[in-house]
């Protein structure tokens, strides 16, 4: 017999699968924990008391039993819920790679201090619409980037350790270069250097607002990066962008 013990964690669903007719097991987002899967009996259960929290990007402040081997929802209370997503194909699309993105990323177990309030804030700014698509996604790319310690820093050359104003990112590399000291890859002038700064030092990416010309430069430059990195690409990206 193992122990159990009750948990109370504020999470988001960011993956489901279906078990049976009535069950699912829910990957929850939280700061504590990282992502944690759990189950949730009833999750597909027509007004059960648990058909609210088992959806994708439901945001709860979940009740779960734990044992050594697992956890499940006992109860769930909602937080905010992010139905304006589902009314727009590239709205949810776009939620569901960055879900996807973070299931790739995370060690289960491992705290994600901050990222939780953090993907809040995203799938808000998606359901809102008044910033584009494209910019959360290069913005989100870059923080998790940033998060995962693989974004170089972007104030001085890497080799020469001047600011000239225009750096080159090389990606293989992992290091911004001058022109001077030889620098190839995505160029970055001085606006996109300024917003890349802003956000390592914890500014909040959503009110970076870079212009068109900046985000023409970090968008591309964002996506490559991370998957190169991460060494993979993402169905759900793939659909992203053949909507
Ligand atoms: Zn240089």
């Amino acid at each position: 017999m193992h122990p159990r013990e009750t948990v109370t964690v504020r999470g988001i669903v960011i993956g489901r699968r279906d078990i049976g007719e009535q069950n699912r097991f829910l990957d929850i987002l939280t700061d504590e924990y990282g992502v944690i899967e759990a189950t949730c009996y009833g999750a597909r259960k027509v007004g059960g008391k648990n058909s609210s929290c088992g959806n994708l990007f439901s945001f709860c402040d979940y009740s779960l039993t734990k044992t050594a081997l697992r956890y499940s929802v006992d109860s769930a209370e909602t937080v905010y819920g992010f139905f304006g997503l589902a009314k727009d194909f590239g709205s949810y699309a776009l939620a569901c790679y960055l879900a996807e993105l973070t299931r790739g990323t995370s060690a289960p177990e491992q705290p994600h201090l901050g990222f939780t309030r953090f993907f809040a804030a995203t799938l808000y700014q998606i359901e809102k619409g008044s910033i584009s698509r494209n910019e959360i996604k290069a913005l989100f790319e870059l923080k998790l980037s940033h998060l995962l310690g693989i974004l170089p820093e972007f104030v001085f050359c890497s080799s020469c350790g001047e600011s000239p104003g225009v750096l080159y990112l090389s990606i293989a590399e992992g290091e911004a270069i001058c022109d001077d000291c030889g620098g190839r890859g995505y160029s970055l002038h001085a606006e996109s250097l300024a917003v890349l700064t802003a956000l390592q030092t914890g500014y909040e990416p959503y009110k970076l607002r870079p212009s068109t010309g900046a985000l023409a430069e970090l968008a591309p430059m964002a996506e490559a990066h991370l998957l190169y990195h991460l060494g993979r690409g993402f169905k759900t990206l793939d659909y992203y962008k053949n909507l």
